[in-house]
């Protein structure tokens, strides 16, 4: 404990986002409190289905209403994907400062004990990456929220019940039909773990929603082995 505190004077620890210096501060925080509420949240009137905002109300989006090729139950996430929010995902993600997947993590899981989602499920999947991009980026991002989450809200995860087969690209840059197809069996199950998905109720995590694509086709594949109900939890979305 000395030397911890003599190692916080020594090498303080700063917020990630705003650089202010967190002295004799004994919280294991990377983003400061102020910063935190600053993070865009994302509410108001918001399809029922895939959280995107209505302006004129309503119960679902277009894209969602009537719309049989949706797999899951329900993607919600606690903030927009702009600003601070994109920057501290790129930071995760493309950066190497997976210390930041923690202070992701527990706004996550507050989010998904306020909503009361962790009553409803029964384990916790991430969204894979392929084996590929794990050697070259050391990680998943996924992986690192869902094991936090994991310990918070206190299910078990299952980081490999779903694999990733294929080295997709970045999806923002195709249309929605090319984006399908982009991701037609770009995923599939891990043979271990169809008996422990059958009739559970699954929470899949991801860092961000962008479109709805990827929450779609790895719903899909939990579904057709039978899951009862998959519900996704991103920290961020894209509303634009
Ligand atoms: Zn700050
Ligand atoms: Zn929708």
């Amino acid at each position: 404990m000395i030397i911890q505190n003599l190692l916080s004077i020594i090498f303080p620890r700063t917020c990630s986002v705003c650089g202010t210096t967190f002295y004799f501060d004994s919280t294991t925080q990377n983003i400061c409190n102020t910063c935190l509420d600053n993070m865009e949240k994302l509410e108001g009137l918001m399809c029922h289905k895939c959280s995107l905002p209505l302006q004129d109300g309503g119960a679902t989006c277009r894209d969602c209403k009537n719309n049989k090729e949706i797999y899951f139950d329900v993607i919600k996430s606690p903030y927009v994907y702009s600003g601070t929010v994109k920057n501290l995902i790129k930071k995760l993600k493309y950066l190497k400062r997976t210390f930041l997947a923690k202070d992701l993590a527990i706004q996550m899981a507050t989010f998904i004990i306020k909503e009361q989602i962790y009553k409803e499920i029964d384990f916790i999947v991430p969204v894979p990456i392929n084996w590929m991009k794990k050697i070259q980026r050391g990680y998943n991002q996924a992986d690192l929220l869902a094991k936090e989450i994991s310990k918070i809200i206190n299910k078990p995860i299952y980081s490999n019940a779903l694999i990733r087969t294929k080295y997709t690209k970045p999806q923002f840059k195709l249309n929605k039909e090319k984006r399908q197809e982009h991701l037609k069996d770009a995923f599939v199950i891990n043979k271990k773990y169809i008996d422990a998905i059958k009739f559970k109720n699954i929470l899949l995590i991801d860092d961000v929603t962008t479109t709805c694509s990827t929450v779609n086709i790895c719903s899909k594949i939990l579904k057709e082995n039978m899951s009862k109900k998959v519900i996704a939890v991103t920290f961020a979305r894209a509303i634009g």
